[in-house]
């Protein structure tokens, strides 16, 4: 049998460890404005796993959760407040900040809620409108 590849992650201040494991099903930027206000940066690297691939190591009752709608649930450590995933409930996914996956080889892949951008970046990926259709979106791309 093939080993996964798995790799280890962590918030802020180390109190919540997690691990992903296998392929994400998707990775690239979201410029969208509630990524934006939450995140306090200009963009935000995601990650997307099926909730499975997601395993919480460490600290699962140090996990705090807020849900401004019902399509995104957000994660922090309730010490460092350290951002750790999103649950996305309508897509079957957890949105895995690349920034806290150790070692991880990101690769974006695509550019969502491009029109909401903030810091536009010309690396020649598609723009996407809102999302990509197989993520409920309109599939529609926009200029960089
Ligand atoms: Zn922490
Ligand atoms: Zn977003």
């Amino acid at each position: 049998m093939e080993q996964e590849k798995s790799y280890s992650g962590s918030c802020f201040c180390g109190a919540v460890r997690f691990t992903v494991s296998g392929e994400p099903a998707a990775m690239g930027y979201c410029h969208c404005a509630s990524c934006r206000h939450w995140s306090a940066g200009p963009v935000n690297a995601f990650t997307l796993w099926k909730p499975d691939a997601v395993q919480i190591t460490q600290g699962a009752e140090n996990i705090g959760t807020y849900n401004k709608t019902p399509h995104s649930y957000r994660k922090w450590c309730k010490t460092c407040g350290g951002h750790i995933f999103t649950e996305h409930p309508g897509l079957g996914l957890f949105d895995v900040y690349a920034a806290v996956i150790s070692g991880f080889p990101y690769s974006a892949g695509v550019h969502v809620h491009y029109p909401e951008s903030k810091l536009r970046i010309k690396d020649d990926l598609p723009k996407m409108k809102d999302l990509p259709k197989e993520m409920g979106g309109s599939g529609l791309t926009v200029p960089q």
